[in-house]
């Protein structure tokens, strides 16, 4: 039985445990909120500060875009339109427009406005002039045809050249190519109308250089204009790839947050299933296994200490009452045992034997096979107990049980002393022959056995023996099988002692 173990000093309380480890769960999944709730704060934060600190510069380079976009308008208006109001509404929109540069934190966009500015100025003055110098043309044209002084076949073409003088527009006109035939038409007048031509010619000229001076301006002017909407664009794709880099960094700091959040949880997990394996379940596994396995010869190790006081308590009664049981189980087996012996030779006793003949007998009928008994009695024992005495005659009862013993080695056979000096041998599956072989091969093993005595004076006995076989065993009963085989004995003694006599195959009355 298991000894009770010393009080330890310190013993944790399961329920105390289970309610910490609980609280515990608490505690760190209220932490990990805890935790989490400041981070997910800092990110609406963050998210807030990003969208604050780059709304405007958004904003702003949506706004620049338009304006870029606006500004090519104008100067297109400014460069193809003949009317001079349009133009002028242009300029100054333009003007507004690029003067809202000069609060662009970058200087080389105020710059570039400022340049872009000033060409679109020119641009209109140089417009302008035209106008003036093209009115001024057309109103020489129109003295010109007028003029009554003029005739012949050059007063035709002269009137024709002022006519479509007086129609030229701002745009799309070739003053060379009207120079040229000013130029013809001059060699062929009189005086008054060449110098008028003359006038005209100096207009043509003046025009042809401002058209060289607009164009180069306007060409100027959009080359500004398309650097300036590339410095706005690469200024764009800059501050795109800050805020992707930034949102990109907070992202990976949130990331590494969860995952080693998730480690953390995931490693805490591990270690309390490692523990409730560990410290709980593998105790109450073995207190399991052990009240499993009371049946078999092997106990189970219950472990000596565990952690818990309660686990302890299980343990220790688990390990008491396998104690017990085991105990019991033993006591019962000698008490079967016992119950089945005889007392002074150890063979099996007269109820043993005959519960064993019942169950060999239902055997045999049951498979056909064969079945032998064998009733032995000691010849004139009464005289030899008269003569030295009980203590040796159980002396020589034993010395028959051992010789019994051996001669009823198979599994299945059986020695017993079946009452006061007479001993039956049950013999399952041997043929009559060997049976018979057997019983003569006992009988004269004791007869010549020598009994050693006190006096020194060896004793000797002899036996007689009834054999009953049957090869079918269906034909007795257990009763009289004991009953053909005392028949036969008895013959035995009738016939002088010391011999085997069989009994005869008479079928038994059932
Ligand atoms: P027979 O040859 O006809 O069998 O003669 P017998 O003397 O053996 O006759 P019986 O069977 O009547 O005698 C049995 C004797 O066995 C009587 C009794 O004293 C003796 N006996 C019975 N049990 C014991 C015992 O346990 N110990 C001893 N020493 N003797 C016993
Ligand atoms: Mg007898
Ligand atoms: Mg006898």
């Amino acid at each position: 039985m298991t000894q009770p173990r010393p009080h330890a000093h310190f013993r944790p309380r399961l329920a105390t445990t289970v309610r910490l480890g609980l609280g515990g769960l608490l505690l760190l999944f209220s932490l990990s909120v805890w935790l989490s709730l400041p981070l997910l704060g800092g990110i609406v934060d963050k998210t807030n500060q990003v969208r604050d600190e780059y709304l405007p510069d958004l904003t702003r380079w949506r706004y620049n875009t338009q304006r870029t976009e606006q500004l090519y308008g104008f100067i297109q208006t400014l460069y193809w339109s003949n009317d001079s109001q349009v133009a002028r509404s242009s300029r100054l929109q333009a003007q507004v427009l690029l003067d809202s540069f000069a609060f662009e934190p970058s200087n080389a966009l105020t710059t570039q406005a400022a340049q872009i500015l000033l060409n679109i100025q020119t641009l209109a003055r140089l417009r302008d002039s035209q106008r003036t110098t093209l009115h001024e043309v057309q109103a020489l044209a129109g003295a010109l045809q007028r003029g009554d002084a003029i005739s012949g076949d050059g007063a035709e073409r002269l009137g024709r050249f002022a006519a479509s003088c007086t129609r030229l527009g701002l745009i799309g006109t070739d003053w060379q190519a009207l120079r040229q035939e000013a130029d013809q038409l001059q060699a062929r007048l009189p005086t008054e109308p060449a110098k008028a031509l003359a006038e005209l010619q100096t207009r043509f000229a003046q025009l042809q250089a401002l058209e060289t001076q607009v164009d180069q301006t306007y060409r100027q002017a959009l080359e500004q204009q398309k650097h300036l909407a590339a410095t706005l664009n690469t200024d764009t794709a800059l501050k795109t790839q800050q805020i992707a880099s930034a949102v990109e960094k907070e992202a990976n700091q949130i990331r590494h947050y969860g995952l080693l959040t998730m480690l953390l949880l995931g490693a805490i997990t591990l270690g309390m299933l490692y523990a409730f394996q560990r410290f709980l379940l593998r105790p109450i596994l073995r207190c399991t296994q052990a009240l499993e396995q009371l049946n078999s010869k092997q106990p189970v190790q219950l472990p000596e200490r565990t952690l818990f006081h309660e686990l302890d308590t299980i343990c220790r009664s688990v390990s008491q009452y396998s104690d017990m049981t085991r105990q019991l189980q033993h006591l019962n087996q000698e008490l079967m045992q016992l119950s089945q012996q005889d007392g002074l030779t150890g063979l099996s006793n007269r109820r043993h034997f005959d519960s064993v003949l019942a169950v060999e007998h239902a055997r045999a009928c049951r498979h056909g096979q064969d079945l032998a008994l064998i009733l032995i009695d000691i010849d004139h024992f009464k005289k030899l107990n008269d003569r030295y005495g009980h203590l040796l005659g159980d002396d020589c009862l034993r010395q028959l049980a051992d010789v019994l013993r051996r001669f009823s080695r198979r599994p299945g056979d059986l020695a017993a002393r079946y009452g006061g000096e007479e001993f039956a041998l049950i013999l399952p599956e041997m043929s009559l022959e060997q049976s018979r072989l057997l019983a003569q091969r006992v009988r004269q093993t004791l007869a010549e056995l020598v009994v050693p005595t006190d006096t020194g004076e060896p004793v000797c006995f002899t036996a007689s023996l009834g054999l009953i076989h049957t090869g079918r065993a269906g034909r007795h009963t257990p009763e009289s099988m004991i009953h053909q085989a005392d028949l036969a004995l008895y013959r035995a003694k009738q016939l002088g002692r010391n011999r085997v006599e069989i009994a005869e195959q008479a079928v038994a009355p059932t």
